[in-house]
């Protein structure tokens, strides 16, 4: 999608903190971190949320989560623990429109509230 910020980035005519890319995903830091560890993994093709994830994206959803463990594995977070997060809509308070997980670690990160 062409005025996609996540698409954009994706396709590399953004710049970002590219972590890992593959055929399917790039994984890039997020600008604003909000944990000493904050990676988002989004898909290359344009998905607008979780709410977008039927039975024929279920291997691209699973795929956006094996490489967020195995970015947090590389991170050292395996044995301290990190959050994986997906944000669908406004009270959930989505802001880009453009499915991605969110791997979070590398402090306390406090009880879901
Ligand atoms: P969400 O609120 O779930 O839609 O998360 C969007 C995330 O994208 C936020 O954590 C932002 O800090 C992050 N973000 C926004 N613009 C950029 C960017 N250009 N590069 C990396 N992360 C970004």
């Amino acid at each position: 999608m062409s005025g996609c910020l996540f698409c954009r980035i994706a396709s590399r005519e953004l710049p970002a903190d590219i972590r890992h890319e593959d055929d399917r995903c790039v994984a890039v830091a997020d600008v604003a971190p909000q944990a000493p560890v904050h990676i988002l993994v989004l898909p290359k093709a344009h998905v607008a949320s979780a709410a977008d994830i039927d039975a024929s994206r279920e291997s691209l959803a699973g795929h956006l989560l094996a490489v967020a463990a195995a970015q947090a594995r590389s991170h050292g977070l395996d044995s301290s623990g990190y959050r994986l997060v997906l944000n669908h809509g406004a009270d959930a308070g989505q802001s880009v429109g453009h499915l991605h997980v969110h791997l979070l670690g590398g402090r306390p990160l406090g009880a879901l509230g």
